[in-house]
């Protein structure tokens, strides 16, 4: 006897092909009745056998389409016949109130890249094939529900061929909103630096792609329209044109990503493991940072003081066609100057980047969200995100607790990101980066506002930092009728790690970064707390040194390597003798010098980034820096294996325990001075932080009865170190937690800081 159920699938469910899959199925059970999208994902109506119908959910469970996520499948069993006579698939509705997941911008698929490769297909070499499975969603998403007018694809009208794809529901193209072809989708160009064409594109773009790539391999930069926004890129193994780019982007350090061709590429130049490829190979597409071969021809100015470089794959149809040809890499960077975000629009990137690129490879799709690329790791074959974006932003992160209200975080102000908290969900921002311009400011603004019309959130909780001069914490300030929360730097970073493990605490928190505003109004950053989501207590911390000169010393290591070198041995400290030492301004050390003895514009600061970026003055290795934390990572690529000395360090009682490292600081410059190897002494340096933490661990188990311990702050990117800790803690079986989904930068801040919120407010706070 026929029956009637009614099945609503909520997750990642539109714009995904799950309808056209769910016709299919439905068809092969001979079921009868409907599906549509609604707003809390798909809904089914469906009549037949009841064998049949429960054989169609457990076909949902357990072979959904390859972009799908299935949150949950709620049915209601037994209702009055509806007799639907065959099975159909109905447009949306826009009834309910809006909870829909968008899916993340995924590589275009296998089957594409065949279409695109087959000389008898009437998209045969089109740079912008994509299909229901593959493509891009979040950069292009104007509104919700997802269809094609909510999209920067309403620009294009569909011709004949393409709207009959679209609306055969048993082809792989039905409702694949970015559908496009030849004859009526977006075309590509290729313009000068004044913008003036080039060369104009043959329908399929064949021509224009050929002319890029010669002009590449003839040493020109190339500002190239991507899916999240303009890539600048040269060949990377040409070194007169990568330090062409490294000077006309003011970007005189940080290592560039490379793409190529294939993983056969990749492990010519780096140490690829099976995680690593999965990672790189995977529809996300991410950069990933892979242990440089000691022999690879990568010039050093590609990625310098660095033993990695980031790789990933094609992902765009048009990175397929450029690499077609090409055996060897090429350097593709986030098109943008210094600090600035990233280009996205045509005529923003042909003013922005008219003093960069020799030429620009442009298309006319508009996007309208930035994403750049994400930057991923692995460790013991499992990823570690270091910047969330594209291919991950704006999926949702289960959270195991509900927000009681709608959250807003605002983030950190380096690195930001912000998160928008609603039911079991964060939906965490695309990395929006440093809150210290204008165009990064209204990125900050306008991104807000979309992710809030995309998820139908009207937050009444604000979360925001404790330092009053944020923009962040004045934009969060700024808003009217909501309740605002101060959440502590280093409180959010253990929330954070808190939040995507699961966890209600009470942990032991170890957060370790370069600087956050405590509470007690000096800068933390070498942290021991006992917390929950609600609250924390500080428990112990680096002991305190006064830091002259502010942000300033970020850039200017030599000034933290004073305050420690002061601190231990005052005026005895034999600054000559440092290697390097005598380079510098002996007028500037005098004046740094006098500024500590007498606190003038000085912060007292417990931050461990500050300890790393002194032992690397100290070491000779980096006096100036050109981005924060490229001492440490210097410090970090020497270190010397199979080395188990450490220095000796203090820990004090007090309201809080104070961990002195005045005793290392002491046999460190001693070490020095007798010029010993820098990898040992660096060893030694990175054994002494990681016995620090499980001297420090032991001591709060034992007086807390906690053993559950996480790991936050950018400081924990240091693999050394990481897995130092995970292997002598783990060895008092002591439960580690690190962040994996979210970085553990400060680009992990805003989703540590919605769930303190959101508790705070919960408790009446
Ligand atoms: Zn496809
Ligand atoms: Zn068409
Ligand atoms: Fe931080």
């Amino acid at each position: 006897m026929d029956v009637r159920t009614q099945i609503t699938v909520q997750g990642i469910v539109q714009g995904v092909g799950f309808r056209p899959f769910v016709f299919a199925q439905a068809k092969q059970l001979a079921l009868r009745g409907q599906v549509r999208n609604n707003a809390i994902g798909v809904f089914i109506d469906v009549e037949g056998e009841s064998t049949a119908i429960e054989q169609l959910i457990e076909k949902l469970k357990a072979n959904p389409p390859p972009l799908s996520c299935i949150e949950s499948i709620h049915r209601t069993n037994d209702l009055p016949p509806a007799c639907f006579v065959d099975f159909q698939i109905v447009g949306s509705t826009a009834e309910g109130k809006r909870l829909l997941p968008v899916s993340a911008d995924f590589a275009v698929c296998d089957t594409c890249l065949q279409e695109m490769n087959d000389p008898q297909n009437r998209r045969y070499h089109y740079p912008f094939i994509n299909c229901t499975h593959c493509g891009p969603r979040f950069t292009i998403i104007e509104d919700v529900p997802y269809d094609r007018p909510a999209t920067t694809m309403r620009d294009f009208p569909m011709c004949a061929d393409c709207e009959a794809e679209y609306l055969d529901s048993l082809d792989r193209r039905y409702h694949a909103q970015a559908t496009a072809c030849p004859a009526c989708g977006p075309q590509l160009y290729l313009t000068d630096r004044c913008g003036r064409r080039e060369h104009c594109a043959c329908a399929n773009g064949a021509g224009t792609v050929e002319r890029s790539l010669a002009l590449l391999l003839d040493g020109n930069l190339l500002a190239i329209k991507g899916i999240g926004g303009f890539h600048l890129v040269c060949d990377a193994l040409d070194q007169a044109a990568v330090e062409r780019l490294r000077r006309r982007k003011f970007r005189e350090g940080k290592p560039f990503a490379m793409m190529a061709r294939s993983l056969d590429i990749i492990h010519r130049y780096c140490k690829v493991s099976q995680a690593d490829e999965a990672l790189l190979s995977s529809k996300s597409r991410p950069i990933v940072l892979l242990e440089k071969l000691p022999d690879a021809t990568i010039p050093e100015c590609v990625a310098p003081d660095v033993n990695t470089l980031g790789f990933m794959l094609p992902y765009a149809p048009l990175h397929h066609l450029l690499f077609e040809m090409l055996d060897r890499p090429l350097v593709m960077t986030s098109a943008n100057l210094s600090d600035e975000p990233i280009a996205y629009r045509n005529d923003d990137a042909l003013k922005r980047l008219a003093s960069v690129a020799d030429y620009f490879l442009l298309h006319d799709r508009r996007i309208h969200i930035r994403a750049d690329d994400s930057l991923v790791r692995t460790r013991a074959g499992q990823a570690m995100m270091l910047r969330r974006s594209r291919g991950y932003a704006a999926e949702a992160i289960k959270t195991a607790f509900r927000f009681d209200q709608e959250v807003l975080a605002c983030g950190a102000h380096l690195k930001n990101t912000f998160c928008l908290g609603k039911k079991q969900y964060a939906f965490v921002s695309h990395h929006i980066g440093d809150l210290e311009n204008f165009e990064t400011l209204s990125s900050f603004t306008e991104g807000i506002e979309h992710f809030k019309r995309l998820f139908d959130i009207d937050p009444v909780v604000v979360a925001h930092d404790l330092h009053p001069d944020f923009l962040s914490t004045q934009y969060a300030l700024g808003l009217k009728a909501v309740a605002k929360v101060a959440v502590q730097h280093h409180h959010a970073h253990i929330a954070s790690c808190m939040v995507e493990n699961h966890l209600s605490g009470p942990v032991i928190g170890v957060a370790f970064d370069g600087m956050g505003l405590g509470a007690d109004g000096a800068i933390w950053g070498g942290e021991f707390l006992v917390a929950d989501l609600a609250r924390y207590e500080r428990r112990a911390h680096l002991r305190y040194v006064p830091l002259a000169g502010g942000d300033t010393a970020i850039r200017q290591p030599w000034r933290s390597a004073l305050s420690y070198l002061g601190d231990a041995l005052g005026s005895e400290a034999l600054l000559p003798e440092l290697p390097g030492w005598q380079q510098l301004d002996e007028k500037k050390i005098h004046l740094v010098q006098s500024m500590i003895r007498q606190g003038i514009n000085t912060v007292q600061t417990s931050s461990c980034g500050r300890l790393f970026d002194a032992v690397a003055s100290i070491l000779g290795l980096h006096h100036e820096v050109s981005y924060e934390g490229q001492a440490a990572i210097k410090l970090e690529s020497l270190a010397m294996g199979g080395i188990d000395e450490v220095y000796p360090f203090d820990i004090r009682n007090g309201s809080a325990l104070e961990i002195d490292m005045r005793l290392m600081i002491h046999s460190l410059v001693a070490d020095v001075l007798e010029r010993k190897p820098v990898g040992l002494t660096s060893a030694k340096f990175h054994n002494t932080i990681a016995a620090v933490v499980v001297e420090l661990c032991r001591k709060l188990r034992a007086s807390d009865g906690v053993n559950q311990v996480c790991l936050s702050g950018g400081v924990f990117q240091n693999m050394y170190l990481l897995n130092r800790i995970i292997d002598r803690l783990g060895r008092y079986g002591v439960e580690i937690f690190i962040q994996r989904q979210v970085p553990a930068n400060d680009g992990g801040i805003s989703l540590g800081q919605a769930a303190v919120a959101n508790e705070a407010v919960k408790r009446g706070g």
